[in-house]
């Protein structure tokens, strides 16, 4: 078989750590494995274009590897008119938004995922974000960078979580996990909004309560955080509109998709102070252009920007994690084997359990 895998260059970082797994260098640590069952293993990091190596090499592919972090769009055209040979799309990670996931159910490709593979390290990092932007962090740490020394500076624009309501958009693996973590900070109140109330017993223990109304939900939250998935119900959710529903200096989280935000109004929201911050790792698209308004934009105090490149969720022990989950899911498919159902996002032409099939 033919298995194409498109991945971000490590450089020097990647022959000095092997644990990089998700780079070219390091190719998932499986390269070795597949050679020995005799397939073809080719690893790439040019995706963009018709002659890309992604593009070049996928019409005589049967598996494609991809990952959110430095994501191979696989389109309706390149599934429809290129992707001639090509029968499982795998995403190594969580978010399978990069594929098309209609045209992958047309041409009955399966699209798995590894479920779960790194929602602790997303919702580690939620909650940093958010400590980041309540406590005016960047600001003060730049200021200490530059050898200045303004205490009022900043402590002007200077919070605690305890006391605030905290609430998240999508209730799922990682929005629950940051839930439970916020708890011992004492928040004023834990909220959720999801399409689906939490069963009572976990909603008690997580102490969130369910808000049914999105602008409602918005109104009530000091800060937000996003963990729904991208999908055509949630491209370009949080625009102008919805943003006068937020508190006015609110907190915004967006480590979910950079889609889900509308990148225009978010930046116009923090420079006019309607946002006080706004945090994430994720862009529309990625890599994130040089000029994309999310690296420099800034609230009217001159902070409240805690954005990174996509890395939130490919820590070391993510990778490991997804590698792993990768090889397993790739050893069931040689074998004819059952995949673990939370895996399965599209099959035989159909939409599995996940959110993705059901907000079309
Ligand atoms: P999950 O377990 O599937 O949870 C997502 C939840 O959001 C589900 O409860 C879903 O409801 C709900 N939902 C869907 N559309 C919604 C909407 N419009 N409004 C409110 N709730 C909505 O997924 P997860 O593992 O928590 O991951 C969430 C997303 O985080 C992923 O899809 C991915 O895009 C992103 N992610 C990012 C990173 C990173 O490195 N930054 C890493 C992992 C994941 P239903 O089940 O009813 O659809």
């Amino acid at each position: 078989m033919k298995i194409l895998c498109v991945l971000y260059k490590g450089g020097k970082s990647a022959l000095q750590e092997p644990r990089l797994l998700s780079t070219v260098e390091n190719s998932l640590g499986i390269g070795p494995w597949l050679k020995s069952l005799g397939h073809e293993y080719i690893v790439t990091d040019d995706k963009e274009g018709p002659n890309s190596v992604f593009q070049r090499e996928l019409p005589d592919t049967d598996v494609l590897i991809t990952t959110p972090f430095h994501p191979a769009y696989l389109t309706g055209d390149l599934i429809r008119n290129k992707a001639k040979k090509l029968k499982l799309a795998l995403t190594a990670g969580v978010g399978s938004d990069h594929v098309d996931l209609t045209a992958a159910n047309e041409k009955k490709i399966s699209v798995f995922e590894v479920t779960g593979s790194n929602v602790t390290s997303v919702a580690e990092h939620v909650v940093m974000e958010m400590l980041n932007l309540v406590r005016n962090f960047v600001a003060a740490h730049e200021m200490s960078e530059r050898g200045d020394w303004d205490v009022s500076a900043i402590a002007r624009n200077a919070y605690d979580i305890e006391g605030k309501t905290i609430g998240t958009l999508g209730a799922g693996r990682i929005g629950r996990l940051v839930l439970s973590r916020l708890r011992p900070f004492n928040p004023k109140e834990l909220l959720y909004y999801d399409y689906n109330p939490l069963p009572d017993d976990i909603a008690t223990e997580l102490g969130a309560r369910h808000v049914p109304d999105l602008p409602e939900f918005l109104g009530q939250c000091d800060v937000v955080t996003v963990n729904a998935p991208l999908h055509d119900g949630t491209r370009g959710l949080i625009n102008g509109a919805l943003l006068q529903h937020f508190k006015k200096g609110a907190w915004l989280v967006n480590t979910a998709r950079g889609a889900i935000c509308d990148r225009i109004s978010i930046a116009e929201a923090l420079e006019s102070g309607q946002l006080n911050g706004y945090a994430g790792d994720v862009w529309d698209v990625q890599p994130a252009p040089k000029d994309h308004p999310w690296r420099t934009m800034k609230n009217p105090l001159g902070g409240g920007n805690a954005m990174t490149p996509h890395y939130s969720g490919t820590t070391l022990d993510a990778q490991k994690r997804y590698a792993d989950g990768t090889r397993d899911i790739l050893e069931r498919w040689f074998q004819g084997e059952a995949q673990v159902p939370a895996n399965v996002i599209v099959s035989d032409g159909q939409y599995a359990t996940k959110s993705y099939g059901k907000h079309k």
